[in-house]
């Protein structure tokens, strides 16, 4: 019997196959179960319909029916089960503009994209290996199923997703597949932003990002890119050697401050980023920003969030700032802060109105606020009702 997860998982393939149709375990996690790499999500793939898989489990989300997926419930674990399938064109370069059930799972294989990712795992743990899949495996090797000449032209996100499992996986890229990312590198324009983004953030945080960054520069991808397809150079103020940098976010921030000509604004809509890489982006700016000005005080540590603590370290290890922080010492601080966030402060909008009566409400409100978490937070005044009542008697709200 497998180990979890597919130990749970089994539950599915088994309730799928009594109802008379073929399943498997499919794609990442088979790959990951052969490494022994910790698997994230199990897909399932099936010979049953989507509307078959729907009327035989009691749990189901339809979220692609279009395209064959549908996320089985089961055990509070959500699978997605995909029925077997062929794949048109890729017109508008996000989804095949017509897919086609199929009822055997070779075809299947075929249209997927590396052949580490096209191997399927029946219930006993026996591998459908059709493309030398597992062989690549132990050659740590990333090549296209079939000509990949024609596999990048389907779907030119495909060669961004050779670097992205070179980054995760420390494999290099096989070199036909090298050569052939190299000769079509100019069409990854042709792909929606986000599907690009998404695996770069990958991409970003794989272990072995320094390696893959090479590869990413080697095959002419990278000057390719959003924003660097106007400014090919910027990739030459990467660090060569290592990359600290391991987000978007990261990256953005990093270029931004050793070339400001192009704004934020600029990084984050180019690359159509998401709201988290928006909002990480801004805070490791304003971070860095503070950090030049002022060195590492109270306000930095308390405005970022401590998931950013490690991406602002890297982000001043690749801009080579002196004095660079470590962990332990933004967390030293962040424990000694007098206040976590605003809720804390003894003050807030009702106590302002009451101590001005006569000035009707508005933005002054806000700022008022802001400064004294400003100063409670930088040790400039103690976070004491009398104390702030005081502070403020003395600067009171400008109204005109
Ligand atoms: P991860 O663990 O990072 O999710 P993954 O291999 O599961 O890796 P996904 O992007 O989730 O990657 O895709 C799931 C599977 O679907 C892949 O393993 C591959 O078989 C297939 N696949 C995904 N995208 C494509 C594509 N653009 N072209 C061909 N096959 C693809
Ligand atoms: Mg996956």
């Amino acid at each position: 019997m497998l180990d979890s997860p597919f130990k749970e998982a089994t539950a599915v393939l088994e309730r799928i196959e009594q109802n008379g149709h073929e399943a498997y375990f499919v794609g990442g996690c088979v790959r990951d179960h052969l490494l022994d790499r910790k698997i994230r999500d199990v897909d399932i793939a099936t010979s049953a319909t989507p509307q078959f898989v729907q009327n035989i489990f009691d749990k189901v989300i339809p979220v692609g029916i279009e395209h064959g997926t549908v996320i089985v419930r089961h055990l509070d674990t959500s699978y997605e089960v995909t029925t077997f399938r062929i794949d048109g064109t890729y017109s508008d370069s996000r989804h095949p503009d017509h897919v086609a059930f199929i009822n055997k799972i070779d075809k299947d294989l075929e249209r997927r994209d590396f052949t580490i990712n096209a191997m399927a795992m029946n219930k006993q743990g026996q591998i459908i290996d059709l493309y030398h899949g597992r062989e690549d495996l132990n050659k740590r090797i990333i090549r296209t199923v079939g000509d990949g000449y024609e596999r990048f032209k389907e779907d030119p996100l495909r060669m961004v997703r050779a670097v992205r499992f070179a980054s995760q996986l420390g494999f290099t890229l096989d070199i036909e597949t090298k050569n052939q990312i190299r000769s079509l590198n100019k069409e990854i324009n042709t792909v929606a932003v986000e599907r690009i983004a998404v695996e770069m953030e990958k991409f970003f945080a794989g272990d072995y990002i320094s390696e893959a960054m090479k590869e990413l520069k080697t095959t002419e991808l990278f000057n390719n890119l959003p924003v660097f397809k106007y400014q090919p150079s910027l990739i030459n103020l990467l660090p060569a050697e290592q990359t600290p940098l391991h987000s978007l976010a990261e990256m953005f921030a990093f270029f931004h401050f050793l070339y400001p000509q192009i704004s934020v604004n600029t990084w984050i809509k180019e690359w159509k980023a998401s709201n988290q890489s928006k909002r990480n982006t801004i805070k490791l700016v304003e971070a860095v920003t503070e950090f030049r000005n002022n060195g590492l005080e109270n306000w930095i540590v308390y405005q970022l969030p401590s998931d950013l603590y490690a991406g602002f370290i890297r982000v001043l290890t690749a801009l080579s700032e002196h004095a660079i922080p470590t962990l332990q010492e933004m967390r030293t601080i962040v424990s000694g802060l007098p206040i976590e966030n605003r809720q804390e402060l003894e003050i807030d909008g009702n106590d302002l109105i009451k101590l001005f009566p006569d000035v009707t409400k508005g933005p002054w409100m806000q700022k008022l606020l802001n400064q004294v978490e400003y100063l409670v937070v930088m040790r400039k005044l103690t976070n004491k009702k009398e104390k702030i009542r005081e502070w403020l008697k003395w600067n009171p709200p400008e109204v005109n």
